[in-house]
This record gives C-alpha cells, sequence and structure tokens, in this order.
C-alpha cells in the first residue's frame, strides 16, 4: 500500500485518482496482515484495488466524473465492492471516469482529462480511463471499471492492459450509478487475465438487490483450462473474425496486421479460423446510441438538485431550480445525450426511433446467436485505431462514437468479452485484441485469452 501511495504522489500529473484513501487503506493492510499471520485472510488479501467514480462505496465520495453530484457521499456499498472487501482487498481510492461513463476518451469529466502513461499527450481511452492508467502505470493493483459500450475494453486496449466484460447479469450491478441498464456491466481491468478471472469469479453471482443479475452458479474462472493439445486435434476450436477488423480501411495498418498475426498463429494451434461479415454492422453505432441515450435520459432525470448533491441557488421556482441545477451540474456530452434520448423517447419519434432501435437490436442478437451456432469465439481488434491526441475528437462527438465499433456489440447482445494486449505500434502505442465468447462462458474466455496472452 505504502508503494502504491507513493507512485500515486510520483504520477499526479495522469490525474487518475479523484480520491485516494491513504490512512485508510494502510490501517486496513495492517489487520490484514494479521489475519494472514492467523491463517484466516480472504482470496484477495492484500491485492490492491481502485474503484471507478461510478461505484457506490459506503461513506466516500462518488462523483460519476459529475458536477452535479457535488459533496454527495455513498449511502451503501456496490455489491461488487462489497465482495471484494469480503475476501479481504483494500480499496485504495476513487479513479476519474468519463462522466456518467459517457465517453471514448476521459475527456468529459468534470475533474479534467486523464492522461496515458504511454504518452501523455495521448488520451487513456474511456469511459474507465482512470482505472485503466491506475494499472498501466502501477498505481495499483487492479480496477474496477463499467462497460456499456466499451469502456472497460477500450481503455484497456489503449492501455495495454487487460480488460473484461462479463456476460449481461453475472455481476450484480446494486451500487453501480446507472448509464443504460439493459447495457451496463461491471468488469474488472489488471495486469494479466489470470488476475481478471480472479476478480470475476469474487464479484459474480446472484444477489437479491439486483432483478437483473443471473442465479446460475458461479464458475471458478481462475481455473479455468482450454483443452489440451491432444484434444484441440480431435476438435479444433472454431474461431471467427470480423472481415472489417482485418481488411477495412478504417482500421490503423499496425492494428490489422498484428490481429492477422494472431489469426495466424491460432491456425498454426490447429484451431480452424475464418472470416466473417458481420450484416448488421453498420446499424451497430446507432442501435447502441439512440438505446442508451435513451436509458440514460430516464436514469439521469433523477438528478434534479433536490436529492443529489449540486443545486443552484437561489433558484425561484421549482422548475427553475430543475432547469438550473441540471444546466449548471451536468456537462456538454451528457446535456446532448439527455437530449437525444429525450428526443428519441418523445410521443411523435418513439416508434420512428426507439421502437426500431429495439427492432434492429433484436435483429442484431439473432444474427450473433446464428454466429454462435458455427464458432466458440469471435475475434477481433479491440479498436480501430490506437490511443489519439487529447482534443482530437472531442469536437466531433461522430468521430468519437467510431471508437466503439468493435466493442459494442458484446453490450448489444450482452455477450462476454475480453480485451488483452496484442503488442504496440511503431510509436510504442498498445494494441488491443479481443475475443467473444457465448453467454455465461467466461471460463473458456479467459482460457482462451490466457492462451493468446
Ligand atoms: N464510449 C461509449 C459511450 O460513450 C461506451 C461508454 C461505456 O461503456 N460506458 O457510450
Amino acid at each position: 500500500v505504502a508503494d502504491y501511495l507513493t507512485r500515486i504522489e510520483e504520477y499526479q500529473h495522469l490525474n487518475v485518482f479523484t480520491d485516494v484513501y491513504a490512512d485508510e487503506s494502510l490501517t486496513r493492510a495492517d489487520a490484514i496482515d494479521q489475519k494472514l499471520m492467523a491463517g484466516k485472510a480472504g482470496r484477495l488479501a492484500g491485492m490492491v484495488i481502485g474503484i471507478k467514480d461510478v461505484l457506490n462505496y459506503a461513506g466516500h465520495g462518488v462523483r460519476a466524473g459529475s458536477l452535479i453530484l457535488d459533496q454527495f457521499t455513498a449511502q451503501f456499498t456496490a455489491t461488487a465492492v462489497q465482495r471484494l472487501l469480503d475476501e479481504d482487498a483494500i480499496i485504495i481510492g476513487r479513479q476519474n471516469c468519463d462522466e456518467f461513463a459517457m465517453g471514448s476518451s476521459n475527456e468529459n469529466s468534470a475533474f479534467g482529462p486523464v492522461r496515458n502513461a504511454a504518452d501523455t499527450s495521448r488520451v487513456p481511452g474511456g469511459s474507465s480511463g482512470g482505472s485503466a492508467v491506475a494499472v498501466q502505470a502501477g498505481l495499483c493493483l487492479a480496477s474496477i471499471g463499467s462497460d456499456t459500450g466499451g469502456s472497460v475494453r477500450q481503455p484497456a486496449a489503449f492501455c495495454g492492459v487487460v480488460g473484461l466484460k462479463p456476460t449481461y447479469g453475472r455481476i450484480s450491478r446494486w451500487g453501480l450509478i446507472a448509464y443504460a441498464s439493459s447495457f451496463d456491466c461491471i468488469g474488472p481491468i489488471a495486469n494479466t487475465v489470470d488476475d481478471a478471472a480472479l476478480l470475476l469469479e469474487v464479484m459474480a453471482g446472484p444477489d437479491e438487490f439486483d432483478s437483473t443479475v443471473s442465479s446460475r452458479p458461479v464458475d471458478a474462472y481462475s481455473k479455468a483450462q482450454l483443452p489440451d493439445q491432444a484434444a484441440v486435434e480431435s476438435r479444433p476450436l472454431r474461431i471467427a473474425y470480423l472481415s472489417a477488423g482485418v481488411e477495412s480501411t478504417g482500421v490503423d495498418d499496425s492494428i490489422r496486421e498484428a490481429t492477422q498475426g494472431r489469426i495466424d498463429e491460432l491456425r498454426a494451434m490447429g484451431h480452424t479460423v475464418e472470416s466473417i461479415d458481420l450484416a448488421l454492422l453498420k446499424y451497430l453505432l446507432p442501435t447502441y446510441y439512440i438505446l442508451t441515450t435513451a436509458e440514460a435520459s430516464s436514469n439521469l432525470s433523477r438528478f434534479d438538485g433536490v436529492r443529489y448533491g449540486y443545486r443552484h441557488t437561489p433558484s425561484g421556482d421549482l422548475l427553475a431550480l430543475y432547469k438550473k441545477s441540471r444546466t449548471e451540474g451536468f456537462g456538454a456530452e451528457v446535456r446532448r445525450r439527455i437530449l437525444l434520448g429525450t428526443f428519441v423517447l418523445s410521443a411523435s419519434y418513439y416508434d420512428a426511433y426507439y421502437t426500431k432501435a429495439q427492432q434492429v437490436r433484436r435483429l442484431i442478437r439473432q444474427e450473433t446467436e446464428r454466429i454462435f451456432g458455427q464458432f466458440d469465439f469471435l475475434l477481433s481488434p479491440t479498436t480501430p485505431t490506437t490511443a489519439f491526441k487529447l482534443g482530437e475528437k472531442k469536437d466531433d462527438p461522430l468521430q468519437m462514437y467510431l471508437a466503439d465499433i468493435f466493442t459494442v456489440l458484446a453490450n448489444v447482445v450482452g455477450y462476454p468479452a475480453i480485451s488483452i494486449p496484442n503488442g504496440t505500434d511503431v510509436d510504442g502505442l498498445p494494441i488491443g485484441l479481443q475475443l467473444m465468447a457465448p453467454p455465461f462462458e467466461e471460463g473458456a474466455l479467459v482460457a482462451m485469452a490466457k492462451r493468446l496472452e
């Protein structure tokens, strides 16, 4: 803990932590030491973890990267965080992120951008940018982020670390500040697939506080094994890769080459690897952004200037209080999405946009099911480019949304996916490789990711 605290101090310019629980972590470390000596410590004893600023931790501030939660203190602890604590992890602090997890570059935080440790003129990705850089720069051993459309995997790819988004409903979201409830997942960011698998195992499973959580038993993900070579020879794994990820001109050359390299390697191992097209690829981002903005406009209506955090004063009548508090409390991207979401849910446009997007979501799910009827895994780059410069896409939301092209599918269909490091480009910027598996096949997913790590 002391080492991490020193590093956090040294790397302040990366703007990773919005709060550091220094004394508390040191005290907790002592207590866990005692437990270790008594042979009674939990499975995560001494694991120093940072949490994204969208996870509630009782008695600690939580801001979701927003001014609207100014001075707000969490009243309870998220189930996922509680499970880490129950296994004797140490929560070292709260990590900067895009406001309400909306963004792909961490430039939408009210607390300023986070910087990529590989090149501080570049973004770390988002929205869990602080959580990814914390692991990249060695400011904690692992982080817990949230992934609605790629927010764990995309920053992990930009920072050269591992990011895992589980199946929808695998980890309880009780205590996670909601962005788009039918997409949101909590997921770990770590140095290794093993660490991510262990954290998933600890956080996953039934929870009476979240009605969307699955009651399926949790497998021992940290011990998952792929079939051995003899078994591969008798039944090779079937792996599909997205042709767009290795052939499209919209993808950096270095990323296409790195992805092709892994495809060749998988073939050399004896697996069947085939290119596929996703017929509905071009509808992915529109579907994602219509549905998530709709859900966000509804979820964020609770921040009214009365119940939480920031309030405009003097506010005149009640309506003025709502309007002024929300206008001043929310940043530009969040306001853009509330407006978009309110529009697509409005009576005259509901069928044209929201209903249509729900129908397309169903079609995308059916297409994905068909693909996984024939394949065990779907492989692609995690992102079309490596980390871009701060400011480069900030004023161009459409360009920014394109950064999610490969990651949103897993959230639209609720499947698990992992991003693992796949080398670097000529400038030393990390490249990510994404693997996706069928629902609740996290065991197979981490086993395969370990093989490729
Ligand atoms: N970049 C995507 C968005 O802005 C994903 C965010 C996320 O996964 N939380 O919506």
